[in-house]
């Protein structure tokens, strides 16, 4: 029996970024993870600016042993194409300058970037890991949880159990109760190509949106090597409603579509294509009790417009592990004391998952897509406007706003 004050089991994105953050504040935790790494994760493996900002928060030579390998590209804007393929080219930075050395986003096989993480946290003596460790059994007693694996083999006694182990999490489900809503929930397929054609220039991440997977998208995005993450996801009640099947859909788009089937025409289908869930934070929900607290997908966090996880996860991971120094100091760590990372989840991506829902809204309608994409197409201006919105929080809050698209239609 392993005991210890804080145990995070899970150690994808989220958990990882936990235990890194309390190693950086001097506190040891144990982490579990039932997986062998390096192991791949079902993922459109864009890494946005979310995690970079908060690696280099850590410590700057992270992203410098990150940038030391081969195994990512660097992006350097986003590609939307309209339901009446109008393509709109919007960079991160207005203005940008292609050689800066560090890319404001990359694209990276989970399978390296996960195991780029855990040698992060091998460099870390204080994080107890144990990988290939499935752990199946929580009860919650007077000192916090006691958790352990299918034989009771491996045991350990927290003061505060953080569960990160992903979408599929039973802890989440079963003891918090976080059951999966269909509203706010999408499903979402990918496979690895060889020599797909015409990738954007500086690796844009493109979006397609296509009338047959509204609201949803189809994306290409290129990774080293000639090769790229291609997949579709689209929110769950309509792919019910509908009865669509992702795989197929998304076969259907690579063979027929008119602009994407010649560019796959010499490609290479490098793996399956293959699903996975994508809990969406477009409902508030409470993620902590008595001694517990859910981090990433486990706590349904992912922007319901871009389907982006990996950067949530890394800031509830973050607020977890500053929420946990406090439950040591005070020696607290009831349902009243750890109430406070729901208001800082909230307050830190409760607006933007808001805004992010709105624009979800927005883009079940493809006229409206269309429309939008006919306004803005070609002018620099509203380009330049565009651009500033991915860090301007309060810019991108116009864009739910019909004046705002009425002065930009003038504007034109
Ligand atoms: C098709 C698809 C495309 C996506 N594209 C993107 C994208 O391009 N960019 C982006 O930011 N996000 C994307 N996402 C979302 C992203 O993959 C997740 O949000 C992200 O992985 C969440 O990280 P996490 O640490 O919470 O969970 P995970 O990465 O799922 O990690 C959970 C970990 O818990 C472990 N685990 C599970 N159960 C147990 C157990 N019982 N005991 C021990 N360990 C356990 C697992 O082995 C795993 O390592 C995509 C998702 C899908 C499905």
């Amino acid at each position: 029996m392993i005991e210890t004050d804080i145990c995070i089991v899970g150690a994808g994105p989220g958990g990882v970024a936990t235990a890194l953050r309390l190693s950086y504040l001097g506190i040891p935790s144990v982490l579990i993870d039932r997986a062998t790494f390096p192991r791949d994760k079902v993922c459109g493996d864009a890494i946005s600016g979310k995690v970079t900002t908060l690696l280099n928060r850590l410590d700057p030579e992270i992203m410098g042993r990150f940038h030391g390998q081969p195994i990512q590209t660097d992006v350097w804007g986003v590609r939307f194409v309209s339901p009446n393929q109008k393509k709109v080219d919007i960079p991160f930075h207005p203005g940008y300058v292609r050689n800066e050395k560090a890319a404001p986003g990359y694209v990276c096989k989970r399978l390296e970037f996960d195991q780029f993480l855990i040698q992060e946290v091998e460099r870390r003596p204080d994080i107890q890991f144990f990988p290939n460790t499935e752990i199946n059994k929580f009860e919650k007693n007077e000192q916090g949880y006691s958790i352990s694996n299918a034989d009771g083999s491996f045991q350990v006694q927290c003061k505060l159990l953080i569960d990160s182990s992903g979408a599929h999490s039973s802890f989440s489900r079963k003891q918090a109760g976080l059951e999966k809503d269909w509203n706010h929930h999408a499903g979402a397929v990918r496979a690895y190509y060889q020599n797909v054609k015409d990738i954007p220039q500086d690796n844009f991440i493109e979006l397609h949106f296509l009338k047959e997977i509204t609201p949803g998208y189809f994306w290409i995005f290129a990774l080293p090597n000639g090769q790229t993450n291609v997949g579709i996801g689209m929110r769950s009640d309509f792919i019910r409603k509908r009865k669509i099947n992702l795989r197929q859909t998304m076969e259907n788009i690579i063979a027929n579509n008119p602009e994407i089937a010649p560019r796959f025409k010499n490609a290479e289908q490098l793996s399956d294509i293959t699903g996975y869930g994508l809990p969406l934070g477009s409902k508030t929900r409470k993620l902590s009790g008595d001694n517990y607290l859910l981090v990433g997908d486990a706590g349904h966090l992912i922007d319901p417009l871009t389907g982006e996880g990996i950067g949530n996860a890394f800031y509830s991971g973050f607020i977890a592990a500053e929420l946990a120094q406090q439950c040591l100091e005070k020696n607290d760590f009831s349902d009243n004391f750890l109430k406070a990372y729901n208001v800082r989840i909230q307050r830190v991506l409760g607006s933007e998952m808001k805004l992010s829902y709105k624009m979800q809204e927005i883009g079940r309608n493809p006229f409206l897509l269309n429309l939008v994409a006919n306004i803005i197409v070609g002018n620099q201006k509203i380009l330049n406007y565009f651009s500033a919105m991915y860090s301007d929080f309060d810019l991108r809050e116009e864009l739910v706003r019909p004046w705002f698209w009425l002065k930009m239609w003038l504007k034109r």
